[in-house]
């Protein structure tokens, strides 16, 4: 978390010192004073985006709660299933989990590192030294797409200053001096970091995307394959339209999902799907009753999905 803190401390610092102070002329035009402008909106979005992202509780399962509509029997064999340390991915409609001594609602997963089963669990983000959740998932969507976006920019002008120094020699004022000195210094360090950091943070924010508009989170996104290597016709249970599925996360209103204002309401404890398009407290996320597909426990999982992220 404080990485990301200094990163965005140094990077905004080259941005001045770097790319506005040695070009005043051009920044004080319209065309340059706007650009300013939404480079600033884009910085702001990042900081409050990550600020909510680190502060907000992902939400989590209430400890001894039961699944309201569960028989004793489909409670009994889902502490049976946890105890053996295997589930299957359609027959788990109820689990268990043993560590938190509780039952979990539907999407919901146990967090190793939290210590707690998280609604809707994404994934546990070193970054922002929080757990992806129900609760926080829009502003962690939100504080990648705005680092991205910052970082790509930033990564493009520091690109075209080095450019102007080599073919006119003036990129960063009057390089012999020792200001001008610094600037390049301070300018090949943070171009050096940005270049794995946009790629990292452009690939991860076209992942997550991707797995916005079909509804599924990192975690799921296992089970869903399984599912299609078994059945390339199945599909998944919570997908309810692109537009929906964004929807359910980011807000009803095309605002909305680019500004970090709250998640829609809702208890993160039940989902729509595509049968009803009410919310459900059945929790096999997969609509296709005739495979069994056994897999690890959700402990092991989660920590397995947690390595690759
Ligand atoms: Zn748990
Ligand atoms: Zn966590």
């Amino acid at each position: 978390m404080y990485s990301v803190c200094a990163f965005i401390a140094v990077s905004y610092a080259a941005l001045w010192l770097c790319d506005v102070w040695p070009h005043a002329d051009y920044w004080l035009t319209y065309t340059g004073t706007a650009k300013l402008v939404i480079l600033h909106w884009v910085v702001c979005m990042l900081v409050v985006s990550f600020y909510l992202a680190v502060n907000t509780p992902p939400g989590f399962v209430p400890r001894g709660w039961v699944p309201p509509t569960a028989t004793q029997k489909q409670l009994d064999a889902a502490k049976e299933e946890a105890r053996k340390g295997k589930r299957f991915i359609v027959a788990s409609a109820v689990r268990y989990c043993l560590t938190c001594g509780t039952y979990k609602p539907p999407r919901a997963y146990h967090c190793s590192n939290c210590s707690a089963c998280v609604l809707r669990l994404d994934h546990h983000c070193q970054w922002i030294n929080n757990c992806v959740g129900y609760a926080n998932y829009k502003y962690f969507l939100l504080f990648i797409f705005y680092a991205a976006i910052g970082c790509a920019w930033l990564f493009c002008m520091h690109i075209a200053a080095f450019y102007t120094l080599i073919v006119h020699g003036n990129g960063f004022g009057t390089p012999t001096d020792a200001v001008g000195f610094l600037r390049i210094i301070l300018h090949i360090v943070d171009t050096v970091i940005l270049i794995a950091i946009t790629i990292g943070l452009v690939s991860l924010c076209v992942w997550q995307m991707s797995i916005l508009f079909e509804n599924v989170t990192t975690v799921e996104h296992r089970e869903k394959n399984y599912l299609k290597k078994e059945n390339k016709d199945a599909v998944w249970k919570y997908d309810i339209g692109k537009m929906e599925n964004i929807s359910s996360v980011m807000g009803h209103s095309y605002i909305e999902w680019f500004v970090p204002t709250p998640p829609p309401k809702g208890t993160g404890m039940e989902y729509k799907t595509r049968d009803t398009h009410e919310p459900t407290l059945a929790s096999d996320g997969l609509k296709c009753s005739h495979i069994k597909i056994e897999i690890d426990s959700d402990d092991d999982y989660d920590s397995q999905v947690q390595k690759t992220v």
